[in-house]
């Protein structure tokens, strides 16, 4: 496989009618080769009309075949084999064992679903059967099921340049419910993207799916994002970026004639609780923890730990004293672009040169690398000081961390009743002692979608029960989540077939329930045939 520079368009690869450019090497700032084109706003409409006139065929396809089609893609994905790590590796600047784990994850998520599409529960068939005797009026039959919403359109996540990026959480998630995708790739990444791009390219064929199933387009997310959120056959969109971005699009979406959800993933700062137990038991296995979890992949993690609370003392000295000790130990690391380092670099002086904060340690310099480099860093800060002042909530996307210092449970209550909503809140607490906070840790719980105890926020796991989402602005819609299978809710709805005639009902409403799925059969959860 070789990267072309090109755009993939209902089934065919053609040069982008909308400029050119190059992928750089952020460990290097070098331009990689070779020359790439972008989308033009005309193809950009050829992919949502194709993505449109596959929607029926996909959106009825069996759930066999659909499942086949999202194994293929992971099987397509493994097949192209070190030319898709080492390309990603010079795209992201990210190391080989990162990569390799990404491309584990992403094959793995596309299994997930394809077994979740065969389980059949994301359909949530409803049966309630006809009554006709009933008085004083008869019931009618009425049978429910999810369907596929149509066209999604998926923006790329710079820091994921596999697992959420073509073939990542959203399109994954929008192909198991039945969606055709259009993926606005990350200019970050794009050969990775169009490596990945070319084996769905080959799952859809080898499935005998209509080629409108998927699409990539290349190009600034001003021009090629904006046209394709603004298609009139859109009907939602995913995304994973700034938050300036995803509101961006949010806007563009509720000014369309139709307008359709945008599920934007935002930022988070994270916050980690030490309660005092466990502090004085643990402050400086605790700090070695944290920073190891601050500092993976450079801090570019929506779940990094941005914001630490404790209860001022001894304990929280030590934990501050330890966590600046190795952080100082810790080089500068590469980031994923120019723009992200320069953002990063941007944010901590911002924050830095607030009011009451104080620089605690920062990493070694990036010295001769000629990379994108971040360092990372520790500030501290008093509740009083915290509270007093918003900006200190804002994230710094990068290995940066800011400790709040709280006078006692009072103040670190009022400390977390001013954050916005998070992805993720991390409590630490010794064996019992989380019973003696069900104030503060309600607090928490209000204002994110995970609570963790006693680890450290980075590492999502793909399952059933995850949730990666939280309330504004961390996301657009806290009900749902963008990892997981539960994923795919976001682009289903429900229909209701009504007195609807048997011969034609769809297989997984059917009496006799071909498919052996769990159903709600007038209100019990059943297997069972009518
Ligand atoms: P971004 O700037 O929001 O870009 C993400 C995608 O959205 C890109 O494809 C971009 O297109 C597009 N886009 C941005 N603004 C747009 C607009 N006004 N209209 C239409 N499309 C738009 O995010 P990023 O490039 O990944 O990183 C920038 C910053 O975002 C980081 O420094 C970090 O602060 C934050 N970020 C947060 C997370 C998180 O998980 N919380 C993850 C990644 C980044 P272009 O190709 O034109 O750029």
């Amino acid at each position: 496989m070789t990267i072309a520079g090109k755009q993939l368009i209902n089934g065919e690869w053609v040069d982008g009618r909308g400029g050119t450019y190059q992928a750089i090497d952020p460990s290097t700032g070098a331009k990689l080769d070779p020359v790439l084109t972008m989308a033009s706003a005309e193809q950009v409409t050829c992919a949502v009309v194709a993505a449109q006139e596959a929607s029926s065929a996909f959106r009825h396809a069996s759930l066999d075949k659909r499942a086949s089609f999202l194994r293929a893609c992971a099987d397509e994905i493994m097949a192209l084999g070190d030319t898709l790590v080492l390309r990603a590796m010079a795209e992201s600047g990210l190391p080989r064992v990162r990569i390799e784990g990404e491309r584990g994850r992403t094959c793995g998520q596309l299994n997930l679903f394809a077994d979740t599409v065969l389980e059949g529960t994301f359909l949530d068939v409803r049966i309630d059967t006809a009554l006709p005797d009933r008085q004083p009026f008869p019931r009618p039959d009425l049978r429910y099921m999810n369907q596929a919403i149509g066209p999604v359109v998926v923006f790329g996540a710079s820091n994921f340049p596999l697992a959420f990026s073509a073939a990542g959480g959203d399109t994954a998630s929008a192909f198991a419910a039945g969606c055709p995708v259009l993926v606005k790739g990350h200019s970050s990444h794009p050969g990775t993207c169009e490596l990945v791009a070319q084996a769905i390219d080959k799952a859809v064929k080898s499935s005998g799916l209509p080629a409108g199933v998927f699409s990539l387009l290349m190009g600034s997310g001003r021009e090629v994002g904006a046209a394709l959120v603004v298609a009139p056959e859109v009907k939602a969109v995913g995304f994973t970026g700034s938050f300036g971005g995803g509101m961006a699009l949010v806007e563009l979406a509720a000014k369309r004639k139709e307008p359709i959800p945008v599920f934007a993933e935002m930022g988070s700062i994270n916050p980690v609780v030490l309660l005092p137990e466990t502090l004085a038991a643990n402050a400086e296995k605790i700090a070695e923890g944290f920073v190891g979890s601050l500092n993976m992949g450079v801090g570019q993690f929506c779940t990094n730990p941005g914001l630490v609370l404790a209860i001022e003392g001894e304990a929280m000295n030590r934990f501050i004293n330890r966590a600046a000790d190795c952080l100082a130990q810790l080089p500068a690391g590469v980031m994923l672009n120019e723009g992200i380092q320069q953002a990063y670099d941007k944010n901590v002086v911002a924050i830095a040169s607030q009011y009451g904060v104080e620089k605690k340690a920062i990493g070694k310099d990036r010295g001769d690398n000629p990379g994108f480099c971040g360092q990372p860093t520790l500030l501290t800060v008093s509740a009083a000081d915290f509270i007093a002042n918003p900006e200190l909530t804002e994230e710094m996307f990068g290995p940066a961390a800011l400790v709040v210092k709280c006078r006692d449970l009072g103040e670190m209550e009022s400390a977390v009743k001013g954050l916005r909503g998070q992805l993720t809140a991390t409590i630490h607490a010794a064996e019992g002692e989380m019973s003696g906070y069900s104030e503060l840790i309600d607090l928490l719980t209000q204002r994110v979608g995970r609570i963790l105890v006693n680890g450290f926020p980075t590492g999502v796991e793909v399952c059933h029960s995850m949730v990666h989402s939280g309330p504004f602005p961390a996301c657009t819609d806290a009900r749902f989540t963008s990892v997981g299978t539960a994923a795919m809710n976001r682009f289903l709805r429900p229909v209701c077939l009504q007195n609807y005639p048997k011969e034609l009902l769809p297989e997984p409403l059917q009496d006799n329930n071909p498919l052996t799925i769990w159903r709600l059969v007038n209100g019990k959860l059943s297997k069972e045939m009518l």
